[in-house]
């Protein structure tokens, strides 16, 4: 298949594209690295199936030649990150979406978005099923990211009921794994960080809050096997291994053995108490769970650190 990867040169769509070529498809990444990195792709300039187009998709996108599959990743992810880019972020969730749907009908392509646990917001039911319809401060600073996932869902699927495009939504939780910018501002690559300078690790609120880490490559499976699948409504792809945000610290202190103590910082407004996937569908539907426990992870990818930001 030719496949146009949106968000192709961030963290999770570098590693797609990495995997959707090693199965013998095309990719055209198109992206406009505000939050990307050429450097995540630098290693496939020259591979006869790759193509890089610095593009914003939040303006109209022209792709020359056929398209069989449309994979929308284009967005802003880290909470710091679309604090920062919050219209940006509004924008490529809806007009992103939609003109990421327009090249799908107009090729008569397939369609997968990138969806994401934050439209359950805040959730008042753990583990969160498909079917829970999420709790969203939609004034609050989080909105923009949660709405524009939620209005990115719902256009997808009118377009699946309008147009007949075939349409996948995967709804992706907490993701970590090498490439992953050692500023980003999320928790995983903020405690490795520090840790191995061995500085203090932060922790916002009291660490009680909890979350459930996936592991690239089990994600990169997952969104593989949807791909493939006929399901058009939303699947919860997740690793459920849910822990402490306090444990996670000792955790990755443990795993790089640093002088790190921890301190306590303000909790970001909204932020989630318990996220935790419930990941039966993707079991029955996909013949899909993660195989990569959190420790045999984290390991990789603080030798990925150290080797990518010595200190
Ligand atoms: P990332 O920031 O590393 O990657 C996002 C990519 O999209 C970047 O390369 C960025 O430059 C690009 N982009 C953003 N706006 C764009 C625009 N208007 N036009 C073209 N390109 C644009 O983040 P990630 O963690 O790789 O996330 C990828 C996708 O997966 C996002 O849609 C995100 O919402 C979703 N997701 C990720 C996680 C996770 O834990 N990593 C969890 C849930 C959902
Ligand atoms: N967090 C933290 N210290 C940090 C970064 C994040 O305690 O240096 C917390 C954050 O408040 C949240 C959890 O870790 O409760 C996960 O944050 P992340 O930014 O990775 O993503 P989120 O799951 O909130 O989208």
């Amino acid at each position: 298949m030719r496949i146009l990867l949106t968000g192709g040169a961030g963290f999770i769509g570098s590693h797609l594209a990495d995997r959707l070529l090693e199965h013998g498809h095309q990719v055209v990444c198109m992206d406009n690295l505000i939050t990307g990195r050429v450097d995540n792709i630098a290693h496939l300039a020259g591979n006869p199936g790759f193509e890089f187009v610095k593009h914003d998709v939040s303006n109209y996108i022209f792709v020359k030649g056929s398209i069989d599959y449309v994979l929308h990743f284009a967005s802003p992810a880290s909470p710091v990150d679309y604090l920062t880019h919050p219209i940006k972020t509004l924008k490529v969730g809806s007009l992103g979406t939609h003109n990421s749907l327009g090249v799908a009908k107009q090729h008569g392509a397939k369609f997968l978005l990138a969806s994401t646990s934050e439209v359950y917001g805040d959730p008042l039911v753990n583990p969160q099923p498909e079917s829970y319809w999420g709790n969203v401060n939609s004034t609050g600073p989080r909105g923009v990211y949660d709405e524009a996932k939620r209005f990115a869902e719902a256009i997808t699927l009118a377009y699946h009921r309008s147009h007949g495009i075939d349409v996948r939504i995967a709804r992706i939780f907490n993701t970590y794994g090498e490439r992953m910018r050692h500023h980003d501002g999320r928790v995983v690559p903020n405690f490795i960080d520090q840790a191995l300078r061995d500085k203090d690790l932060t922790i916002y609120g009291d660490g009680t809050q909890t979350r459930s880490f996936c592991y690239v490559s089990d994600l990169v499976e997952g969104i593989m096997r949807l791909m493939d699948s006929d399901l058009n409504g939303p699947v919860n792809i997740g690793n459920p291994v849910e822990l402490s945000v306090l444990d996670f610290a000792n955790r990755i202190k443990e795993i790089t053995g640093c002088k790190s103590g921890i301190v306590f910082e303000d909790l970001p407004v909204n932020d989630p108490r318990v996220r935790r996937p419930d990941i039966t569908r993707a079991k029955e539907k996909l013949g899909w769970e993660p195989k990569v426990g959190l420790d045999e992870g984290l390991k990789k990818v603080v030798e990925w650190f150290r080797n990518n930001y010595p200190g």
